[in-house]
């Protein structure tokens, strides 16, 4: 008796299609990708902290330093 080792396994969670082994648990590379930009959104997201030290060296430029 030969059987299909195909897991049932869950569906897709971006379209709820039967999932596919190679890209589980996706049904296929562009759901993938989906859940990938949706991963990918939500890093971005996050705002980039500015580093104090190098805020520290920005000095306004055209100083009347000249002119005293
Ligand atoms: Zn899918």
């Amino acid at each position: 008796m030969t059987s299909p080792s195909l897991a049932p396994g869950k569906p897709c969670p971006i379209c709820a299609k039967p999932s596919v082994e190679q890209y589980r648990p996706f049904c296929g590379r562009r759901c993938a990708d989906v859940d990938l930009n949706r991963w990918l959104s939500g890093v971005y997201a996050v705002p980039v902290e500015d580093s104090e030290d190098e805020a520290d060296q920005v000095r306004p430029a055209g100083g009347g330093e000249e002119r005293s």
